[in-house]
């Protein structure tokens, strides 16, 4: 019999576990150990940080899953691995102590650290940006939305940046998805006029993504992904500006360098 542990259970970690469960069955003994008690479906947060999804509406908890698949879970934050010893250290979320957990096979999957320290100003906790990269930061984001809300049906204007922001960030997705839902959502609520969209990217052009482009079909014409977004910000009247990487960020201004080297602010 095989120790399998899994630390983190996102897409990566959830995704062993379950073809792990499915495939070795009772003779093996599999353990996740992961820091929430449920899984967090994190493409949602796009919808959360505008308000048009309940945060409750993507998360499941895991140890119903586990149980039928004989996974044996612990809640808790892995705090200290021994590779020598073959053992792992987790602090059990319930505040009744620390497990040791050992293993013959460990599978670290606890996802990215967000880097927020390596732009100044930027970051809902240190900084003056939000952020939809976790519940917490999707749900500050929201919030800070709705306020945003508020001022324009007082007739007040509201400019909002959407982008990354970082020089080295690699991924524009969720971003790109986000600029267009509060669009979206702006023009529900009848405040869209009331509204500066924009989009400022460390891109090569709009619609790059981080994987060079993609091409796509639309109204039965086939598009590179340049030509498809360009067309969607022009018809939303959201503005962009790309190829431009954050340097730093205070209450009024983004800082920038571009590719040429230029710096300027936005
Ligand atoms: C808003 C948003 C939208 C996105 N949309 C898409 C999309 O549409 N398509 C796409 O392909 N990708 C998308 N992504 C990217 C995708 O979500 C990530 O690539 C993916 O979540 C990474 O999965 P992961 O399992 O590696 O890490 P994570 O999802 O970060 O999971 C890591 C897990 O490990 C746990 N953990 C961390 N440290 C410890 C510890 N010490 N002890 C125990 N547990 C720990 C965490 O709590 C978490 O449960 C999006 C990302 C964001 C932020």
């Amino acid at each position: 019999m095989s120790k399998i542990v899994i630390i983190g259970a996102g897409f990566a970690g959830q995704t062993a576990a379950l073809y792990l469960g499915d495939e070795l069955g009772k003779e093996h003994e599999i353990t996740m150990i992961n820091l929430s008690e449920r899984f967090l479906y994190v493409p949602s947060l796009v919808w959360v940080g505008v308000g048009t999804m309940a945060p409750e509406k993507t998360r499941f908890p895991l140890a119903p899953v586990y149980d039928k698949m004989n996974i044996r879970f612990v809640h808790g934050r892995a705090s200290e691995i021994y590779p020598d010893d073959n053992y792992v250290i987790a602090e059990k979320k319930d505040g009744s102590g620390t497990v040791r957990v050992d293993y013959d096979y460990l599978i670290v999957a606890t996802g990215p650290k967000l880097n927020f320290e390596a732009t100044p100003g930027l970051g809902p906790e240190h900084g003056y940006t939000y952020s939809i990269c976790t519940m917490q930061h999707a749900v500050q984001s929201r919030d800070k939305f709705f306020e945003s809300v508020e001022r324009m049906k007082k007739g007040e204007r509201q400019k909002i940046v959407v982008g990354t922001g970082h020089p080295g960030a690699t991924c524009q997705g969720a971003a790109f998805e986000y600029i267009t839902n509060i669009h979206k959502e702006l023009l529900r609520m009848g405040l869209r006029d009331k509204a500066d969209l924009l989009w400022l990217s460390n891109e090569a052009e709009v619609g790059d993504f981080g994987v060079r482009g993609v091409k796509t079909r639309w109204k039965g014409q086939v598009l590179t992904s340049k030509e498809f977004i360009e067309a969607i910000f022009r018809e939303y009247d959201i503005r962009w500006e790309v190829q431009k990487g954050v340097r730093e960020v205070d209450e009024q201004k983004i800082y920038w360098e571009d590719y040429d080297g230029n710096f300027g602010e936005t």
